[in-house]
C-alpha cells in the first residue's frame, strides 16, 4: 500500500468515468504522448491503450511500484519511465526530442509553472491537463473578465485554451480540498520547425511581450496608461491610444489579445520613447 504524500500534490484520481473522458479528449495524431506524474499509474494504463509514451515521475517510491507494475510494457518500449523533476527535465531544453501532446493529471502546488513552460517548450504541442479549476479559469479566461490577466494573454497568444470539464474532489484519493478542471490548450500559432510563427517572431520577442505583460498588470486595477506610464512616456502612450481608439481609462484586462499584440508592437517600436528612471 503506497501513502500519498503531500509534499508531491499527490492526489491519485479514482473515477474510473473521468479517466475515459480524459482520453476521450486527448488528441488523435501520429505524435509522441507524454505524461507528468504519473502516480499509480490508473490514467497510465489507459493512455498505453491510444500509444507508446514517455512518463516523468519524481517519486522514488511511485516508479518502483510503476517499474513493478509495467515491467512488460517498459521492456516493449511502450512506457518510458523517468525518475526525475520534470521542472529540471524543462531547464533541459525540452521533455521530448519529438513533436508532443502532454496529458496529464498535475500535481496542483507547480500546474502553472509546468504549464508556462510547456508553453514555450517549442516541441509541446499540446495539452489536455487537470489542474485546480480556479487556475484553468485563468489561463481560458476572456477578456473583460476578472481572471482575464498575464496567463490568459500569454497562452491565448501561443494557442487556444478552454476548460472541458470540472471535476469534482470525490473523484480523488486523498480527497483535494478544491474542484478540479481539464483544461485544454492548442497550439495553433507555435514554432514551426524551430521557429516562431503567429504572434510571436522569435523567442526574444516572446520574453519582450512577457515583460510588456508585466508592466501592464503591475497593478490591475489601475488603467492600463498609469501601469504603462511607469515605463513609457504618458503623453506619447496617450497618443498611441488615441491613433488605436482606446480610451485612456482602459483597464489592462479589458484590452484584447491582439490589442495588446497591436500596442506591444507599438511601443517596441518606439523604445525610444521609454522613460529614463
Ligand atoms: N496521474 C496520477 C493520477 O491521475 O492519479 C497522479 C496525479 S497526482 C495529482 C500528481 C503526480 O505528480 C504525483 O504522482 C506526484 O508524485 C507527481 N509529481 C509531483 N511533483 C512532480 C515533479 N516535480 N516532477 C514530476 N512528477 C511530479
Amino acid at each position: 500500500m503506497i501513502e500519498a504524500k503531500k509534499k508531491f500534490g499527490q492526489n491519485f484520481l479514482q473515477d474510473t468515468t473521468v479517466v475515459s473522458k480524459i482520453i476521450q479528449s486527448m488528441p488523435r495524431n501520429e505524435r509522441k504522448l507524454v505524461e507528468i506524474g504519473p502516480g499509480l499509474g490508473d490514467l497510465t494504463q489507459e493512455l498505453l491503450k491510444v500509444k507508446a509514451l514517455v512518463a516523468y515521475e519524481v517519486d522514488e517510491d511511485l516508479c518502483v511500484y510503476l517499474r513493478k507494475k509495467y515491467s512488460t510494457k517498459i521492456d516493449e518500449g511502450e512506457l518510458t519511465l523517468v525518475q526525475t523533476d520534470v521542472l529540471k527535465q524543462f531547464e533541459k531544453g525540452s521533455l521530448c526530442e519529438e513533436p508532443y501532446d502532454l496529458v496529464a493529471n498535475l500535481p496542483y502546488y507547480i500546474a502553472t509553472t509546468i504549464i508556462l513552460e510547456a508553453l514555450e517548450d517549442p516541441n509541446c504541442k499540446s495539452m489536455t491537463v487537470m489542474i485546480q479549476k480556479e487556475v484553468a479559469e485563468k489561463f481560458a479566461a476572456l477578456p473583460k473578465t476578472k481572471e482575464f490577466t498575464s496567463l490568459a494573454i500569454l497562452a491565448q497568444s501561443i494557442g487556444t485554451a478552454a476548460i472541458l470539464f470540472d471535476v469534482s474532489p470525490e473523484s480523488f484519493e486523498p480527497q483535494p480540498k478544491v474542484v478540479s478542471s481539464i483544461l485544454k490548450i492548442d497550439k495553433q500559432k507555435e514554432f514551426v520547425e524551430g521557429k516562431f510563427s503567429g504572434l510571436f517572431e522569435s523567442n526574444e520577442q516572446l520574453q519582450k511581450f512577457k515583460k510588456y505583460l508585466r508592466c501592464s498588470f503591475q497593478s490591475p486595477r489601475k488603467t492600463w496608461l498609469k501601469n504603462i506610464s511607469s515605463e513609457f512616456d504618458k503623453a506619447y502612450v496617450e497618443k498611441i491610444m488615441y491613433d488605436q481608439s482606446l480610451p485612456i481609462t482602459i483597464r489592462p484586462h479589458e484590452i484584447s489579445v491582439l490589442s495588446h499584440h497591436l500596442l506591444f508592437k507599438t511601443l517596441r517600436l518606439n523604445d525610444a520613447r521609454k522613460r529614463s528612471n
